[in-house]
Parts: C-alpha cells; structure tokens; sequence
C-alpha cells in the first residue's frame, strides 16, 4: 500500500495516509475527521506537535489526563526501566511490589481512611468497579436488597454498561438497549438563569442534592445501593458543585445507609487544587474513582479506593476464599505502576497540587476577562483549571455545532480544545504558566471571534 493518498480534488487537498481507515476512531465523526485529520505525531511538555513539526499548544491535558504536561523524563524513563525488568505480571493471586507501593502511596493522598485501592486500566473500568463493590459490600452485609444504583443526568461515568446506566448523557445511552435495571437519576446542577458566569461553585443549586429524598422515597432506602457523582461533572461541559450541594448529599446518604461514590477520574490528582475534589469540599465518598493524572496518561491504569469499612466488610469469610469476584488481567500492570510512581514523585517534587490552586485564580480572571464580553459567549463555568464556554449559534456552519471552532482551533490557532454541544472546554496542564494561560485565552478569543455568531 502506497503511504498517501491525496484526499478531495482542489490544490488545498490534504495529504493523509492510507490507513486512516482502519482505525474506527472512538468518540470521533470519522467521516469528517478522515477528510480533514488533527493529526499529533509528538509531544512535550504543554505543546503537541504535528507530523509536519507544528506546534500545538495542549489547553485539554490530552484529554483531561497529562496533568504534569507530556513526555515528563522521571515518567519516561520509570517505563523504560521497568519494560526492561518486569514487563508483566499477574495480581490474581500474584504480586508484585510496585503495586503495593503504588496503592500505599494513593491511600496517603487521599482523604480521611479512603484507605484500600483496587486497581483496573480506565475510567471506565473504575466506575464498574466501584458500582460492583458497592453490591457487593450490601451483599456481604446480609442486605443484598439494596441493589439500586442512582446516577445523575449529565453524569459521565464512562462507556462500560455499569457506567452508562448510571451515567445520564443522553446519546451515550440511547443505542445500547435496556442498560443496566435498577437505576434512576437525579437532576444535574446546572441552571444558566441562576448561575451564569459564576467564577468557580455557584451558589445556586445545593438544594438539588434534597432530590435524593425523592428517590429514596420512590424506591425505599433498603433497595438503594449507592449514589454516583463527579464532584465536577467534565465531559458534560464543566458543570462544578454547587455551594454546600455535596455535603448534602453526603448527609442525606448517611441518613439512610446508601452508599457515596465520588467519580474523580476528572477530578483526581490536582485538576481541582488538591489531591482528590473529596478534600478541596471536605467530604468524604465511602469510594472513590480514579484514572488519568494517576499515571499522568503515559501508561493507562484505574482504580476504586475504598474506606476502610467497605473493605473491611469483605474480609470476615475464611481466609483462603476470593473475596470480591471481580479483576482484569491488567491490573497493578507493572509498566502502568513503574509510570503511577514517577508520576506521583514528579506531582510532589513540582508542587504541582499547590501550583494548581495557586493558579486557579489567576486562570479564571484570564478566562472571564478575556472571554466574558465576547459576542455570542452565554456563559462561562470555571473550577480549579478547567473553564467550559457556552456559545449561542455558529457562523456558516448550521448544526456542526463547536466542532468547527475546535477544528479552527487545531488547524489556524495551532491549539487543542475539546468541545460539548455548543461548549468549548479547556482544561490545561498543571504545568501551565501565566503566559500560557494567557496564550490560551488569546487563541480562544479568535476563534470566538471567527466562528460564533453575534447574538
Ligand atoms: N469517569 C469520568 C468522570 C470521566 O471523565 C471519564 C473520562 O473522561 C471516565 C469516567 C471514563 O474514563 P476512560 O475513558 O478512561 O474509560
């Protein structure tokens, strides 16, 4: 097969390589992609480069994951070493010490006695987990009625049928038959009217998490297994917790025994100014998703970190017995823990938690000063580094919706965004400086201008 093939019939024809069709690309229009591709052969710290050597500035962290900026060298090399020393080994029934390292180390940094870390390879995964554990630990507590699992519209838990039944963004759930039974949802937080441009958690919305009570109404407490949230609520377009709405929830959940699952695959390692969202609001979910910053995206690994009771709860049978029926053939994989420690080194030796609340004001000035006034802006959602802008209409481009000023972004401004509906959604690097916060919101500003429609 020839390496090019030269797509579409003008002088402007882009030259792409023939296997572009292979690969069935995931959350991606194909079609238009292929015909068109944001394509990014290198990276390094806060820039992507292209095949051709152009320079992408990185406002999304990959995709919300490289929180220490890309090809940090303590991570690169961690994974050479260890592909060289142990490539694989399994933890059904085996172990290896990094493993153990690596759980001890997450336990530390996170809250209060989150205190046992159960490791899977995605977002995804996590969510299923934590969904499963919280059966399970009912079951092992001789209430295996309580077997509901109550999401959120908006929510996103990832793609594994656990997550998309809990889960509440419409087309992720549509197509997939009958989902998972047993599930119901409360409303999502968001109110423009009530809320627009508010730096950071809005003041309005904590009453919502009292809609638990409707639930718990409908269903009975004694058939509720647990509650799933994101404390910030990402792929739907940064929807940040209202004032107060978590310990809500957190209340309302104690007073009836369900359990409280923070969804921090977003959230986790530094995104919000602390090691978990779970310390940044002083509550505490009795589990607690992870992925991405873990490894800041070089080796892929998830995980469930459990408080000590739940954990607890399922060591009381005979001790030779499995005590929770569930694994993946990678989990604790060697490359993705030898990469989870460096990672974690580099987050400490660089501050970056700290410089990440440090910046967070910094950065929504930059956002709101920069952005706030431009014609068709509806609103701005901002917490910790992440700003989501809503845009009213596009120009020339009748339903593609933020798609073409993502694909402005990427080809004209040389700059990665991701996009929601009619949302444009950055979520820099922790690493990020004053000046590429700045560069960020000038290169947002011209593509607003370019590709919004005026009110
Ligand atoms: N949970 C949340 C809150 C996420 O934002 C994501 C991904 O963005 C996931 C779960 C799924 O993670 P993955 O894509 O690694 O499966």
């Amino acid at each position: 097969t020839s390496a090019l093939r030269v797509v579409g019939d003008d002088a402007s024809s882009t030259a792409i390589p023939n296997d572009l069709q292979a690969f069935w690309m995931p959350f991606t229009a194909n079609r238009s992609f292929k015909a068109r591709p944001r394509m990014v052969a290198r990276a390094k710290d806060m820039y992507y480069f292209t095949p051709e050597g152009k320079p992408i500035l990185d406002a999304t962290a990959g995709l919300w994951c490289s929180n220490a900026g890309h090809n940090r060298d303590p991570i690169v090399q961690a994974i050479q070493k260890q592909a060289a020393e142990l490539d694989f080994s399994p933890s059904f029934q085996f172990g290896h010490p990094k493993a153990f390292e690596l759980a001890s180390r997450i336990a530390a940094l996170a809250p209060n006695d989150l205190d046992h870390v159960f490791f899977c390879n995605s977002g995804s995964e996590a969510a299923d987990t934590a969904l499963k554990m919280a059966m399970a630990y009912w079951n092992a507590r001789g209430k295996g009625a309580k077997t509901r699992l109550i999401g959120r519209e908006r929510g996103y838990h990832g793609v594994g049928f656990g997550g998309i039944s809990v889960g509440g963004i419409v087309p992720n759930r549509r197509f997939f038959g009958a989902l998972l039974a047993g599930t119901d949802h409360l409303p999502h937080t968001y109110d423009r009217e009530k809320q627009a441009f508010s730096k950071g958690e809005p003041e309005w919305g904590a009453h919502l998490a009292d809609e638990l009570e409707r639930i718990v109404a409908l269903h009975d407490a004694a058939t509720i297994a647990a509650v799933m949230v994101e404390p910030m609520a990402g792929s739907t377009g940064v929807l940040p917790a209202p004032k107060g709405y978590l310990k809500r929830l957190r209340e309302i959940c104690d007073k009836h025994d369900i359990l409280l699952i923070f969804d921090e695959v977003i959230t986790g390692f530094g995104r919000l100014g602390a090691p978990f969202a779970s310390e940044r609001y002083g509550v505490t979910p009795d589990l607690l998703t992870f992925a991405k910053g873990v490894t800041n995206a070089a080796a892929p690994m998830g995980g469930v970190i459990a408080r000590k009771h739940i954990h607890d709860a399922f060591m009381t049978g005979p001790d030779h017995i499995v005590e929770l029926f569930h694994g993946y053939t990678y989990s604790a994989h060697p490359l993705a823990c030898a990469a989870g420690l460096a990672t974690l080194d580099l987050y400490r030796d660089e501050g970056l938690f700290e410089k990440s609340k440090a910046m967070e004001p910094i950065w929504a000035d930059a956002v709101f000063d920069g952005l706030k006034d431009k014609p068709g802006v509806l609103d701005i959602r901002q917490v910790g580094l992440t700003a989501a802008i809503d845009i009213a209409s596009w120009k020339d481009a009748p339903g593609k919706r933020a798609f073409v000023a993502m694909d402005k972004a990427f080809h004209d401004e040389g700059m990665m965004i991701r996009t929601s509906g009619d949302c444009l959604v950055v979520t820099p690097p922790l690493i990020m400086s004053e000046s590429d916060a700045g560069q960020i919101v000038e290169k947002l500003a011209r593509v607003i201008d370019a590709t919004a429609m005026p009110a």
